[in-house]
């Protein structure tokens, strides 16, 4: 990869501005793959720009190259289900988003969208919104934590959350690269940060309602890992990259229904509480890809986070699975944080579980 990152970004960009025929689009297929973590993607020329994702025709895949089918049946199927502009190609090029189905039009293991959506479309009425805290590391090719030094460590955590200059900040080209293509794909990025831990990094999206959370956070992070590709430094969503007294990396997630926001609505949250308290281990199951065992290297009860096994709550508690913010709790309204969902979490499930244990009351 760092070979790619090292070709001549000039002779690329003299192919990159050819005009491009005006009945032929590109269009980025992207899917989630048998891991339910990691995103694959190829390329289909349209011969027109589609208004909605259902004027994309679907379209097929080797699935026994991606964990999701034998070879000798390997055809999955490829429905897009929502558009961003490409800030790569840029010009009409989309990128297309998509649920993964069988031969037999059965769901793929790992399509854990559709569910959801039902789901979203369920609880309507009650206008979920979600805003969701990425956090990521950078590395090296060799898996060192990006810009790290080679023989050691650098200093204790403390001076790089949120800082500024050379010799506590690693990789900010990458963030700012980010954050500009989400906004031009259409992504609803609302904010970013350095984080804690030297090379580790989180963006904001949101808040977004029902399954437009999950689509534009996978998409989001199909951009990031493209951005990697240009830089040659390696992105990754685990969530405990470095072992010791370093920070893990979390997936919060902001959640709150229109009874939350409106007056009173701490009562709502309270509720809400009450409700996620009595489903803890279910929604620890649910909320990294390995059923629990990733967000257990993570959930240690140090580092800002609460133990795997507790359920805790609190006000500007950043050390509970949920917090209230400080301001909702002065304003009596707003919504609550679930910091318990994982880096690698597919936030298609985090949503659903939220509505059902909140909304529906499950
Ligand atoms: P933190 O203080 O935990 O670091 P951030 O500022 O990083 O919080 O993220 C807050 C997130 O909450 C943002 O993604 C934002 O879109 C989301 N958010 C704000 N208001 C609401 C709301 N009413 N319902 C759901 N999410 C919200
Ligand atoms: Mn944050
Ligand atoms: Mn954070
Ligand atoms: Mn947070």
């Amino acid at each position: 990869m760092e070979y790619s990152a090292r070709l001549n970004k000039s002779i690329y960009h003299s192919y990159m501005t050819l005009e491009q025929p005006e009945d032929m689009i590109q269009c980025m297929y992207i899917w989630i793959d048998g891991t339910g973590e990691f995103l694959r993607s190829k390329t289909r020329t349209l011969d027109a720009s589609p208004k909605d994702p259902s004027e994309i025709p679907s379209w097929n895949y080797d699935g026994s190259s991606t964990g999701q089918a034998e070879g000798s049946n390997s055809d999955i199927y490829l429905k897009p289900v929502a558009i961003y502009r490409d800030p790569f190609r840029r010009g009409k090029n989309i990128l297309a988003l998509c649920e993964t189905f069988k031969y037999d039009g059965r769901l793929t293991e790992t399509n854990l969208r559709h569910t959801s959506k039902e789901i979203m479309d369920k609880v309507k009425d009650d206008v979920p919104w979600f805003g969701m805290e990425q956090e990521y590391t950078l590395l090296t090719q060799d898996g060192h934590p990006f810009g790290w030094p080679k023989q050691g460590y650098p200093g204790p955590q403390g001076p790089y959350y949120c800082a500024v200059g050379p010799t506590n900040v690693y990789g900010r080209d990458v963030v700012e690269a980010h954050y500009r293509a989400c906004m031009y794909a259409g992504v609803k990025i609302s904010g970013s940060n350095a984080e804690v831990m030297p090379a580790q990094w989180e963006f904001q999206v949101g808040p977004c309602e029902g399954i437009n959370m999950g689509d534009q956070l996978w998409i989001a992070r199909y951009i990031l890992q493209r951005i990697g590709e240009d830089f040659g430094v390696v992105v990754t969503f685990d969530p405990k990259p470095m072992e010791g007294d370093w920070n893990g990396a979390g997936c919060h997630t902001n959640f709150s229904t229109k009874a939350m926001r409106e007056a009173d609505g701490i009562k709502a949250i309270e509720d809400a509480i009450t409700k996620l308290s009595k489903r803890h281990s279910l929604h620890i199951k649910a909320y990294d890809p390995k059923g629990g065992m990733d967000n257990r290297r993570r959930l240690t009860g140090a580092h800002e986070t609460a133990h795997i096994d507790d359920f805790t709550a609190g006000i500007a508690n950043r050390g509970a699975s949920i917090r209230i913010p400080r301001q909702c709790a002065e304003e009596g309204k707003g919504y609550l944080e679930d910091r318990r969902p994982s880096s690698n979490c597919d936030p298609y499930k985090v949503i659903e579980l939220l509505a059902r244990t909140v909304i529906l009351g499950e």
